[in-house]
């Protein structure tokens, strides 16, 4: 359930999650909350796109190899001569779980790009890289991926490591890394709109 309204975007009066909304403007002209469409609409009007396709997406459902179903929020961002067009799972109204990102350009056809979103995220899905094992969550086989986030609970002393979809505190992550003590690793780290 979303219960969260959240607030007024200032250019068409629709509530808007926070996760949706940006602050645009600059220190002389001052700052207007705006939604994601809007804030895109501003963007293209100042870089003279009249073609942009400023279209809202609207949420897809997507099964994992376990069977289990995640439902994917769309968000496309202008940023001048390039969009993003990014997924995400909701989890208490703000983005959690899975999260992915695609750079392309405006004249893009949003759709083609939807494509291969999907595409990825379906790839992505069908792998599980952590089983459930003695004790606990375990590294299923030689490779993880995932995203490093801010962990509040840490106050950002350290990551809270994002796999699978799940959220897995630096501490578990650690204790995961044992079962292979004595091994070696290699660590790469890559933009977020790459795919890993
Ligand atoms: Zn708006």
């Amino acid at each position: 359930m979303e219960t969260c309204k959240g607030d007024k975007c200032e250019g068409c009066g629709e509530f808007t999650p926070g996760y949706d909304t940006v602050h645009y403007g600059s220190l002389d002209t001052g700052y207007r909350l705006l939604c994601t469409r809007c804030f895109n609409a501003e963007v293209a009007s100042l870089h003279g796109l009249d073609d942009f396709e400023n279209v809202r997406l609207d949420p897809i459902g997507l099964t994992d190899c376990a069977g289990e179903d995640h439902k994917f929020h769309f968000q496309t961002r202008l940023l001048g001569d390039m969009m993003t067009l990014e997924a995400f799972e909701l989890q208490d109204g703000n983005p959690a779980g899975y999260k992915f990102e695609l750079i392309g350009s405006p004249e893009d056809d949003l759709f083609d790009l939807l494509g291969k979103m999907v595409a990825r995220i379906r790839r992505t899905l069908s792998v599980k890289y952590l089983e459930e094992g003695m004790p606990g969550l375990q590294i299923a086989g030689m490779t993880v991926r995932g995203r490093i986030e801010w962990d509040d609970e840490e106050d950002g002393r350290v990551p809270l490591m994002i796999a699978d979809g799940r959220a897995i505190s630096w501490e578990q992550f650690g204790q995961m890394m044992m079962s292979h003590e004595g091994w070696q690793f290699k660590l790469e780290i890559l933009d977020r709109s790459d795919e890993i």
